[in-house]
């Protein structure tokens, strides 16, 4: 009774002004008050009023005020990394950037273009060049180098096109189709496998297809809990909206505030709190999706079919090969009423990952449980501000009560960040799990604020590439899913193996390589690395770095992990599909490509599909 008479509140209010379809629970959001195409630095990560900045002293600051941590002063962040990657550097003698990357001009195709002009406003298309730059990267460590310290690119994409609605984005997949051109879909340009960067042998005129003017919620289904949004939408545009309605999707990557749902499909994502809502493809039930060869569809919307293939499913992870994803139907989750964080310190990395196998195990398992190793547990600490006063002495205390009465060694604990959501009944049980396993395996616990501080610095640490860019470091991270039973011993044999490619390469101190949990299953875990090296006076040091990124791709397939658990292939893990399927897996997958897209409309070369041709 409740449940139907907050339902009818929803469809009297302002959302329901354009009214529910007729007989169906849904009803029809307004459009978000939101400008998708503003605030994103072009040249780097995140937004363009923040960076971190270092002064002739070598203290950081973030700038702006977005984070906890904007406009702290950081002292110990730079003595610290030099500390550990045994290099010095000289604040106040930044990397010179390059001054205006080149940019190849358009190539012509005016009867193409005069077609397109037909179905977009001509405020929808543009060649300009810096929007084509833009377009033509992503955000691995090569594309952001080779913009601003190196040559650019030999090929970006000739015409960037910004459809709104689906039948805009079915007649642009036409003309390609006919005009032997290429298409690109672009979400949020935040994919970190060059899955946007186009081939520079590709002779054929590139449009790249920018998704983010399609950013409406069609409807919301409150009864079905479920809602269908545009394939455009940025995360955090989303969850705002559906949050004044009292839902989540629950998805929630790092790249959340730029990321779109579309993208999210195309790359197989992974969010933080994936343990209570699911990955991308549990929390999806459908999606539109326009092919050359028509509208690719399933009909009605079903908790769960059994009917034999269904074309959803190889979206996922389709990487801008198929077609392009329209809209996403997804399952809608009540926002939780009581959300609550935690953190843990365990005496070493064993202890921790014991404590985690234990806890997958249960039915108990918080939205979000990471584990950091000792070096990140370091780094977070040298991302503190200096304490002065009462603060100094109260974490001097702090740091005896751990090290001397507790007898946790600083050179080998780490921690785990915890993030409970559910009723609180539910979160009640969770936490009494997690800290009763965390005893256990010798954990202690470490403060909620601690909790809360490590999970919301995954977005403010995003930052901190660009900032050692800036001072002759490289640095990206890497991932992999594996087995339980081969986890402790694939984190170490990726550090080895960053060692030993470091010094084959003759590169100057030593790297830095870190690791942490972030996802758990019954079977096994996501873990994420951190790398960096140091190039000064190294010759094409973005080349240097991605061959010592492969000779550890290498060696994380050898010692059991995937090539991938969420960011997917791209062009940058594209040479290792050989290696993870059968050549009769790979052939199937190669005629379903030629059988949608026969005229390769989508053959950007993510994961080698099409290239054949
Ligand atoms: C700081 C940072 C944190 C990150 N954290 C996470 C994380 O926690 N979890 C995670 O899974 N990933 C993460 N990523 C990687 C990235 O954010 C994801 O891969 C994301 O899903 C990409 O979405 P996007 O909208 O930016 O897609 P884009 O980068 O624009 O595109 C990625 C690929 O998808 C295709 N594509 C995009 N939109 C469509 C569409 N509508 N139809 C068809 N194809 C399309 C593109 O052609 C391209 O091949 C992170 C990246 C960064 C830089």
């Amino acid at each position: 009774m409740q449940l139907f008479d907050w339902i009818a509140e929803i469809l009297r209010s302002d959302a329901g002004r354009s009214g529910p379809e007729t007989g169906s629970t849904r009803f029809v959001p307004p459009p978000p008050d939101v400008d998708p195409l503003t605030g994103r630095d072009r040249f780097g990560w995140g937004f363009d009023d923040t960076e971190f900045r270092v002064t002739d002293d070598g203290t950081v600051k973030l700038t702006g005020d977005r984070y906890d941590i904007s406009g702290v002063e950081m002292p110990k962040l730079l003595p610290w990394l030099q500390d550990v990657m045994g290099i010095s550097v000289d604040p106040s003698d930044p990397a010179t950037p390059t001054q205006d990357p080149e940019i190849p001009p358009p190539r012509p195709a005016p009867e193409l273009m005069s077609s397109l002009e037909s179905v977009l406003d001509p405020d929808r298309m543009t060649q300009d060049d810096a929007a084509r730059l833009d377009h033509g990267h992503g955000q691995t460590q090569q594309e952001i180098y080779q913009i601003n310290h190196g040559d650019g690119f030999e090929r970006v994409p000739d015409l960037v096109a910004y459809p709104e609605t689906a039948e805009e984005v079915e007649r642009i997949v036409a003309l390609a189709d006919q005009h032997d051109a290429v298409l690109i879909p672009f979400g949020g340009g935040t994919n970190v496998t060059e899955a946007l960067r186009c081939d520079p042998d590709e002779d054929r005129f590139i449009v790249s297809v920018d998704m983010r003017l399609m950013n409406r919620i069609e409807w919301i289904d409150p009864v079905n809990r479920t809602a269908k949004i545009q394939a455009g939408a940025i995360g955090r545009h989303i969850e705002a909206q559906l949050a004044e309605y009292g839902f989540t999707m629950g998805h929630e990557p790092d790249s959340i505030e730029f990321s779109t749902i579309g993208g999210w499909v195309a790359t197989h994502a992974s969010g933080m709190k994936k343990n209570r809502y699911g990955n991308i493809e549990d929390i999806v039930l459908d999606v539109d999706v326009v092919t050359p060869s028509g509208r690719l569809e399933k009909r009605g919307l079903h908790p769960r079919v059994s009917t034999g293939f269904d074309p959803t499913s190889c979206l996922f992870g389709s990487e801008g090969t198929l077609g392009i994803i329209t809209a996403v139907t997804v399952k809608l989750f009540p926002e939780p009423a009581v959300r609550r964080y935690g953190s843990v310190i365990f005496p070493s990395l064993q202890n921790g990952v014991d404590f985690l196998y234990d806890l997958a195990q249960t039915r108990h398992v918080p939205a979000s449980v990471r584990l950091m190793d000792n070096t990140q547990f370091h780094f977070g600490q040298a991302l503190k501000p200096e304490k002065t006063g009462l603060d100094a002495l109260k974490s001097r205390l702090e740091t005896v009560y751990v090290t001397r009465l507790k007898g946790y060694d600083p050179d080998t604990l780490v921690t785990a960040t915890l993030l409970f959501e559910g009723d609180e009944q539910e979160v009640d049980l969770q936490e009494e799990t997690v800290y009763e396993l965390a005893n256990e395996h010798g954990g202690m616990r470490a403060g909620s604020e601690n909790g809360r501080r490590g999970y919301d610095l995954t977005f403010a640490i995003a930052y901190i590439r660009d900032l050692v860019f800036r001072h002759r470091l490289l640095a990206e991270s890497f991932e992999t899913a594996v087995p339980w039973g081969q986890a402790h011993e694939l984190i170490e044999r990726v550090k080895e193996r960053t060692h030993r490619e470091h010094e084959a390469h003759d590169l100057p101190g030593r790297p830095f390589i870190t690791g942490r949990i972030t996802q758990v299953y019954e079977t096994g875990v996501c873990i994420y690395f951190y790398m960096a090296m140091y190039h000064e006076g190294v010759d094409r040091p973005d080349e240097v770095y991605k061959e010592v990124e492969h000779g550890i791709r290498e060696e994380i397939l050898d010692a059991g992990g995937s090539l991938s658990h969420h960011h997917g292939v791209g062009k940058l893990r594209a040479d290792f599909m050989d290696d993870i399927a059968s050549a009769p897996t790979l052939a199937a997958k190669n005629e379903l490509k030629d059988a949608i897209d026969p005229n390769g409309v989508f053959d950007t070369g993510n994961q080698g599909l099409g290239t054949s041709r």
